[in-house]
């Protein structure tokens, strides 16, 4: 399949139609796909579950310590951690403080 660069496909088209291609999706998930393999476009990946009421919260447990509530990567998992449980109250906010002078107090 030849490329154009002249109509590379909107990531974000609503129709999920990929005007490069003239090819028209069903789903978000299939076209995302085609963009990924035809068009080798990077995408940031949806999360597979929806997170209901409450307010988008980042999973302390992220390998790529990506704050999805920031949109921000930690370049360390202390301070991703540490992030997530001050910034997002993820964890239960006063243990955690008492850990992190603990920690403070051995260094
Ligand atoms: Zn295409
Ligand atoms: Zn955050």
């Amino acid at each position: 399949m030849i490329k154009d660069i002249n109509t590379e496909p909107n990531i974000h088209d609503p129709n999920f139609h990929c005007k490069s291609c003239k090819v028209k999706y069903a789903g978000r998930n299939e076209y995302r796909g085609h963009l990924r393999i035809v068009h080798f476009m990077i995408l940031k990946t949806i999360p597979k579950h929806k997170i209901p009421q409450k307010p988008i919260l980042p999973d302390p447990d992220n390998p790529s310590l990506y704050c999805r509530s920031c949109d921000h990567t930690y370049a360390s998992k202390g301070h991703y951690k540490l992030h997530c449980q001050y910034t997002h109250d993820s964890v239960n906010a006063f243990a955690t403080k008492v850990a992190y002078f603990n920690v403070l107090q051995i260094v």
